[in-house]
């Protein structure tokens, strides 16, 4: 009987993390509930790990462990990737997602943004060595694109126009990769990642012109769910800028 009672009770909590925690953490009282927010593996200086201490750093990371300390929610962080992020937040698997994620109007019809916290766009990547000056010497090379990013958005958008083929990436490293041996000729990314990624990790990329679609980054949970956590955010952030936290998190990170 005890035993039955058991199964029971675990199949009932596995059917709720399966079902999706927006309906079973809704059942939960506020102070117990913890906050799954999906997030990028590989996309320094929003999120990436740091070898030394193998946790996730970066300034979406201490942004959130802010906001959470400011609101007195718990969260936990899934650096899962861009695609597969925004993958489990419309699937119900996390609560929200912040990855280094810019708030657009195409992404608003499934997605419900925070205010925006950095303000970034993409920009055309090459290696130090390459030529190309402008788009119109992308013809016929092939490009590398990151799944599901405002970079492979844009790409396909102009790839007809230019004459260039696509290939998409998973993660930024991979991508990064493609272009320095040579597998793809060029990528687009976000400005403030490549300039850290060829700074610090000291990549033979170079940026070609202007920031393309600058815009903002928002935390986002699925259109139409989690009211009560993007309000804490944006509720959160704005106290984290009066108290002098995120211009600290911005110092810490270079800006
Ligand atoms: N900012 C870009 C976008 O929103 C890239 C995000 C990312 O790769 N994590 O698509």
């Amino acid at each position: 009987m005890t035993h039955h009672f058991r199964r029971i009770t675990v199949a009932v909590v596995a059917a709720c993390v399966v079902v999706g925690l927006t309906a079973c953490g809704s059942s939960s009282s506020g102070s117990d509930k913890t906050y799954i927010i999906a997030s990028d593996n590989a996309f320094a200086p929003f999120e990436y790990l740091d070898t030394a201490t193998n946790k996730y750093v970066g300034i979406d990371i201490d942004i959130l462990d802010a906001v959470a300390a400011n609101q007195g929610f718990k969260h936990q962080v899934n650096n899962i990737g861009f695609d597969a992020a925004m993958g489990q937040v419309q699937a119900g698997q996390a609560h929200a997602m912040m990855a280094g994620m810019n708030i657009t109007d195409a992404r608003k019809s499934t997605f419900d943004f925070s205010q925006g916290y950095f303000h970034d766009g993409q920009v055309l990547v090459v290696p130090d060595a390459s030529t190309v000056a402008t788009l119109d010497d992308l013809k016929g090379l092939s490009i590398a694109a990151k799944t599901s990013t405002q970079g492979a958005t844009y790409a396909q958008s102009i790839s007809e126009k230019y004459g260039f083929t696509l290939q998409f990436y998973e993660d930024s490293p991979t991508m990064y990769t493609a272009v320095l041996n040579g597998s793809n000729d060029a990528c687009f990314e976000d400005r403030s990642v490549i300039g850290w990624a060829i700074k610090y990790d000291g990549l033979a990329l170079k940026t070609v012109g202007d920031v393309i679609n600058p815009g903002s980054y928002g935390f986002a949970v699925k259109k139409g769910t989690n009211a009560d956590l993007l309000s804490m955010f944006n509720q959160g952030l704005e106290a984290i800028k009066a108290d002098g936290t995120y211009a600290q998190i911005m110092a810490k990170y270079g800006y």
